[in-house]
């Protein structure tokens, strides 16, 4: 071999050697930045309970003195534990939570809940909220989704806006309630709403009005998210409630006393 080959073998190999490790940097530090959104906090409950309580959006500093304390908790809550698992989505399908509407107005709702149904599998609402979506009218999450054996999947930071619902209002206790954060699109609860979404059960996945419901799993872990905010019964609502397009029934078949039932065991909920 000559001296000259020998040379552009070295640099041949330093090259490669030098592509590998760059790739191994950038795709570590994108996993990195991803999941620190989330975990700022010292776990991702703790951070999903104190985003969840209903104070002003744009003030993340009030919201440390309302949360219950965490060793009142563990003393008196029910024995229930679910699975819990981060599958973040792209960041396309998701946005900041605005402290101003679109006019310029300062917009401080209180948070509600907004319950939701897949219609497909868990699997295929993960895939799809993962993948890029450059076009606004195809941007879709939900902050959690509870799969059909209980596990709770934490899909969007709660303090970020997810786009669970379009067209809709929230009639509640303080009257109409909805947000515009785009000209191009009719006001929506996004800004101050945090979405669940149940998995639906297989014989629901056409579009009949009921099918046969959630499992004890899904209701348990759905009390023991909400166990854990500050979102009052009343502003716990559906998205069949909120919509205004005409065109939403989620969550068929849900069952409110089955749920408000399990909620109620937590002592937290008192007075809520
Ligand atoms: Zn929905």
């Amino acid at each position: 071999m000559t001296r000259r080959r020998q040379h552009w073998r070295i640099i041949a190999g330093l090259t490669g050697l030098l592509v590998v490790v760059m790739i191994w940097v950038v795709a570590d530090g994108g996993r990195l930045r991803a999941i620190k959104q989330v975990t700022g906090l010292p776990d991702i409950v703790e951070s999903t309970a104190l985003a969840l309580v209903p104070t002003a959006a744009n003030d993340p500093t009030a919201t440390q003195d309302l949360v219950v304390p965490e060793t009142l908790y563990a003393q008196t809550a029910p024995n229930y534990q679910p699975r819990q698992e981060i599958v973040l989505a792209d960041p396309s399908n998701y946005g900041d939570r605005y402290s101003t509407d679109a006019n310029g107005r300062p917009v401080n709702n209180e948070f509600i809940a907004v319950l939701h149904e897949t219609v497909g599998s868990a699997q295929s609402a993960l895939n799809l909220f993962r993948t890029y979506h450059p076009n606004d009218a195809d941007q879709v999450s939900y902050h959690t989704l509870i799969g059909r054996d209980g596990t709770v999947y934490y899909i969007v930071p709660p303090e970020k806006r997810a786009y669970g619902a379009g067209n809709s209002v929230f009639d509640g206790p303080n009257g109409p309630e909805s947000v515009l954060t785009n000209r191009a699109f009719p006001p929506s609860v996004n800004n101050f709403a945090y979405h669940i979404s149940f998995e639906t059960p297989s014989d629901g996945r056409g579009n009949s009005r009921t099918h046969s419901g959630y499992t004890q799993a899904q209701y348990e872990s759905a009390a023991w998210l909400l166990s854990r905010s500050s979102i009052p019964d009343n502003r716990i609502t559906t998205h069949q409630r909120v919509d205004r397009s005409g065109s939403r029934l989620d969550p068929r078949s849900f069952d409110f006393n089955r749920f408000f039932t399990l909620l109620h065991r937590y002592p937290s909920r008192a007075g809520l």
